[in-house]
């Protein structure tokens, strides 16, 4: 099936990333990516264009929200124009595997960039960045050798001072997920009952606030993905460098298994109507031009390893990866919402 000027120009969302004319005339065939976007960053964009101009194949973009680009995937069935769906969080891509939106993709250059426990290991879906869930704490009540593990936040030691959004955001989820993959649901549910004990506040706000929350001395460690800190690491708020000031990121179970990481990606949606170009953007994505890019814009690490890193994100140093493959997270998760629910954690 061949994507027309005419189908494309009916999707009002479908936003070209070139030039394209709407008005009749004959239909040219065209070289198109048609992608579906979940990840919402000036430097996809900045990307995609830059893609382009590499390759002559134009992007047409929908953004949207990921369940709803799912849900609209599965929808248009056999007529969707989708050919790559890009989203944030390994349990979303799982969710979307799930919906059976995915063909698998075989491509050395892929498997080679993306490191295995980075992708599904039938080519369903690949990560594309990753970010790690660390540790935050104030510098003035914690010292880091007082650190060590996730689990370790559970003991009585931390008893009214741990801060963490709530259960119900989804890089929490996939955290749990990976715990009872890799100490089993046992443990991961005497842990999450120990760490619930530990709040310091019922969970408000995102990964910011908690971060803000630490500075103010309301709590004095908190679970946050790492590019957050980064973010105000960076920002011209005066509150902002204030909390930063204030606190530090450890990487914890860096003498065990290592630090969980999530991963945003992509996978080939079912039934693409131009594969072959599909296929050369995903391999566009993680080519060390793009990963540079992404590594140098947005604050999250490359998945291709050997990539110059942003200088904040570089300075707070290397650390162990947990390799438990990113799919056990999704696969998990009905599990994680029963032991979250049964130890409070709202
Ligand atoms: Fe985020």
């Amino acid at each position: 099936m061949k994507i027309t000027r005419r189908r494309l120009c009916g999707l009002a969302l479908l936003v070209s990333l070139g030039v394209v004319s709407c008005q009749g005339g004959a239909e040219e065939a065209e070289s198109v990516v048609n992608v579906y976007s979940a990840r919402h960053y000036d430097v996809d964009i900045e990307l995609y264009t830059q893609f382009t101009a590499d390759t002559g194949i134009r992007i047409n973009l929908l953004e949207g929200k990921p369940d709803e680009l799912i849900e609209r995937i599965k929808s248009e069935g056999d007529q969707s124009p989708a050919d790559v769906f890009v989203a944030v969080d390994a349990g979303r891509l799982w969710r979307a595997q799930e919906a059976d939106i995915f063909q698998p993709v075989q491509s050395e250059a892929l498997n080679a960039a993306v490191p295995e426990n980075l992708r599904e290991p039938d080519g369903h879906w690949f990560g594309l960045t990753t970010r790690s869930r660390v540790l935050v704490y104030n510098t003035d009540s914690v010292t880091p050798d007082e650190l060590s593990s996730y689990e370790a936040l559970a003991e009585p030691q931390w008893e009214g001072r741990v801060c963490v959004r709530s259960s119900g955001n989804v890089y929490n989820q996939s955290l749990v997920g990976s715990m009872i993959e890799t100490i089993g649901a046992e443990a991961t549910e005497e842990w999450a009952t120990g760490l619930v004990e530990n709040f310091a506040r019922a969970p408000e706000g995102g990964d910011i606030d908690q971060i803000k929350a630490v500075a103010a001395g309301q709590c004095d460690v908190a679970i946050v993905n790492h590019y957050y800190w980064a973010r105000l690491a960076k920002s011209d708020d005066e509150s902002d460098l204030d909390a930063v000031e204030k606190t530090a990121v450890f990487f914890p179970n860096q003498d065990g298994r290592g630090t969980h990481v999530n991963i945003s990606g992509f996978g080939m949606v079912k039934g693409a109507p131009n594969p072959e170009n599909a296929v050369t953007f995903m391999e566009f994505l993680v080519s060390p031009e793009a990963q540079t890019v992404f590594a140098q814009s947005n604050n999250e690490y490359p998945v291709a390893p050997d990539v110059e890193l942003d200088p904040v994100v570089a300075e707070l140093g290397q650390f162990k990866v947990d390799a438990v493959n990113v799919t056990a997270y999704g696969r998990n998760n009905p599990q994680v919402t029963e032991i979250v629910d049964r130890a409070g954690w709202e």
